[in-house]
């Protein structure tokens, strides 16, 4: 194990873990150890995420930067246990994420994570209350009755309350990824993993994005955002940086445990 041992004091202005119940200091929510993702090409492997090793704790909020192809999407992917690493491990919400069967992580990661996408992904054939609906059928936490009603509280928390019963093609771009937003949120996931998401919006949404974003930090969710958006900066509490599918910047937030 490379990483700091856990419950190690983080950099000042970093929370630091909550204790578990059973008294002994929390793990981070994320752990990447030595994570290599490679694409097999036939010129050769597309190596995007380079021996990245980094620790997130509880009630972070971090951005991800770099340029396109610098594998920030990849990095992302493999928090959510969408792909799998060529060769590392990656711990997660408290699973060894290469432990876990296909149908294992689609059930972690219906308990564990939400997720939000720039395109904002939203199925056209339901109306935004069933969108944020489903993930509760698929989990099965939330008891049926009570369903339609938490994805209403949800939706209005983020603000579309007014827009429940319209398919989301009747919705602006702020409006969907809003849902989509309310969607991630609907099982209470501790985890959000964001791709982007403001890269379809005009700047003003955006920012109103971002800032939802930042109140459910202050909630206490852990959050990871890929972005382009240099406003960031002033919400999130650390930013690591990508080159070529390396970590060479990691500001803000506890130290890099890069190898
Ligand atoms: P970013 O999100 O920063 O734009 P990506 O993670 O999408 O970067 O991609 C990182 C690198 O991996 C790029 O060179 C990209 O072309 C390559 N890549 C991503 N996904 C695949 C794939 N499924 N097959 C082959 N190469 C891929
Ligand atoms: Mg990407």
């Amino acid at each position: 194990m490379t990483g700091r041992p856990a419950g190690a004091p983080g950099a000042p202005g970093v929370r630091p873990a909550e204790a578990a119940a059973d008294g002994t200091a929390a793990e981070p929510v994320i752990r990447l150890d030595d994570v290599v993702k490679a694409y097999p090409l036939g010129a050769g492997d597309v190596v995007a995420v380079d021996h990245v090793s980094l620790d997130i704790a509880a009630g972070e909020f971090v951005a991800v930067v770099g340029r396109s192809g610098s594998g920030k999407t990849t990095f992302l992917n493999l928090l959510a246990g969408i792909d799998r690493p060529t060769s590392g491990t990656v711990r997660a919400a408290g699973a060894d994420l290469g432990s876990l069967s296909e149908s294992g992580l689609a059930a972690w990661r219906g308990d564990n994570v939400g997720l939000v996408f720039q395109f904002f992904q939203l199925l056209p054939t339901l109306t935004v209350v069933e969108n944020v609906m489903l993930p509760m059928d698929f989990a099965a936490r939330i008891p049926p009755g009570r369903r339609r009603d938490r994805a209403l509280a949800l939706l209005e928390r983020v603000g579309i309350a007014d827009q429940a019963d319209k398919l989301p093609a009747m919705l602006s771009g702020g409006q969907q990824q809003r849902a989509a937003i309310a969607r991630a949120l609907a099982n209470d996931p501790p985890l959000l993993l964001a791709d982007e998401p403001t890269g379809n919006l005009d700047s003003a949404t955006a920012a109103a994005v971002l800032d939802l974003f930042a109140r459910l930090n202050a909630e206490g969710r852990t959050i990871v955002v890929v972005t382009h958006e240099r406003d960031i900066r002033s919400l999130v509490s650390r930013e690591v940086t990508l080159v070529d599918g390396r970590i060479v910047a990691d500001r803000g937030g506890a130290p890099a445990t890069t190898s």
